[in-house]
């Protein structure tokens, strides 16, 4: 069978240089469909897979805005991108605290990878609960919402300009002596405005914007709440972000077609003016550390490590300790959580109100 390198060679041969994100469109698509790429094993790790807290906390977040939105029955929990599903796992033992909800909560998992869909029936089969797949977001039913995406926005696909004497330009992917290369497409992209600086790049995440865009349209017609966490930052912006990655460590995105992860820092100011457009609330963007703190992490630890051996009590300060480190390379800092809600909801639990940064 021809790997997926060859198939994009072809692809550039036959119709010319494509663009940055019709490249990680591809390769994305055949990364996530042929195998699970987290884990020690693979080629990266989340905070779900660092520790079941994570899931949990956010389980009891979804309790408490549940509460707030008087109590919908049927609210669908709607994960996008669950990779294993362990983050819908732990946040559904968490909730078992409020039967309520969970006699009301229909599961709705949006993914695309056939392979991590199998994960995913695995790793819930002991809920008991009935869960829906979803290829799109678009096929979960209508009704009272309640959303987490975690790292699920950095693994879309999204567009590169660079600014030139000439103006924007757009960044594609050529092929030259068989090797795949960046290239520049010749027509200028007028429409993204006057560059400041030659050289300068400018990320155009139309998928991420399309899929906040429905979102924020739910949301404002039947109510609930969406609360996504990403390694991110706080736009405008001007940086190349693409990165690839393979076995835990960086490689060059071009090298490895398919078979490295390639993600792209998350614009947290450009989702949250998106949704700002729908009359919502918006929540944030705060820290993962502070969030997780707010929310009572450390006390969930505390309580984990009662019952646990000296060996687990040392791992289960790790992951706290990964989780919510604020230092300039730690997860608490790097990742940021941001929620937007019907606008009835004035407040919710752990983010302070929209930064007007
Ligand atoms: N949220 C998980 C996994 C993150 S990896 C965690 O935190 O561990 C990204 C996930 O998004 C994978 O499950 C991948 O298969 C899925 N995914 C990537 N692109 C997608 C798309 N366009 N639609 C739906 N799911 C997608």
């Amino acid at each position: 069978m021809k790997s997926l390198g060859e198939h994009v060679r072809e692809l550039i041969a036959l119709e010319g240089p494509i663009t940055v994100e019709r490249y990680m469109d591809l390769c994305l698509r055949h990364y996530y469909a042929t195998r699970d790429p987290l884990g020690v094993e693979g080629d990266f790790t989340t905070s779900p897979e660092i520790s079941q807290m994570f899931g949990e906390l956010i389980g009891l977040w979804m309790l408490e805005v549940w509460n707030a939105m008087g109590r919908p029955d049927p609210v669908h929990l709607v994960e996008l991108g669950p990779g294993r599903g362990t983050l819908m796992a732990d946040l559904l033992r968490a909730t078992k605290l409020l039967p309520d909800f969970a006699s009301a909560a229909q599961v709705h998992l949006v993914e695309t990878s056939p392979a991590l869909r199998q994960k995913q029936q695995d790793t819930l089969a002991s809920t008991g609960l009935p869960v829906h797949w979803h290829e799109r977001l678009d096929d979960v039913p209508e009704g009272p919402m309640l959303l987490v995406a975690n790292e699920f926005f950095d693994a879309l696909p999204l567009r590169q300009f660079i600014a030139t004497e000439r103006g924007w330009c757009e960044r594609l992917v050529g092929i030259e002596n068989e090797n795949l290369i960046f290239g520049l497409r010749a027509e200028a992209a007028q429409a993204l405005g006057q560059p400041l600086k030659i050289g300068d790049v400018l990320e155009w995440p139309a998928m991420s914007v399309d899929i906040m865009q429905h979102l924020a349209r739910r949301i404002a017609r039947d109510t609930g709440a969406v609360l996504i966490i990403d390694y991110g930052y706080w736009g405008p912006a001007f940086g190349d972000t693409l990165q690839a990655l393979k076995a835990h460590a960086y490689v060059d995105p071009l090298e490895l077609p398919g078979e490295a992860d390639l993600t792209t820092h998350v614009d947290f100011h450009h989702l949250a003016k998106t949704a700002s457009a729908h009359d919502l609330q918006v929540h944030g963007p705060g820290t993962q550390g502070d969030f997780l703190t707010a929310l009572g992490i450390e006390a969930r630890a505390s309580s984990l490590k009662k019952r646990a051996t000296p060996a687990q009590s040392a791992e289960i300060d790790t992951a706290l300790t990964r989780l919510t480190e604020r230092g300039e390379i730690g997860m608490g800092k790097l990742f940021k959580v941001l929620a937007v809600t019907h606008k009835s909801l004035e407040a919710v639990p752990g983010l302070p109100p929209l930064s007007s940064s």
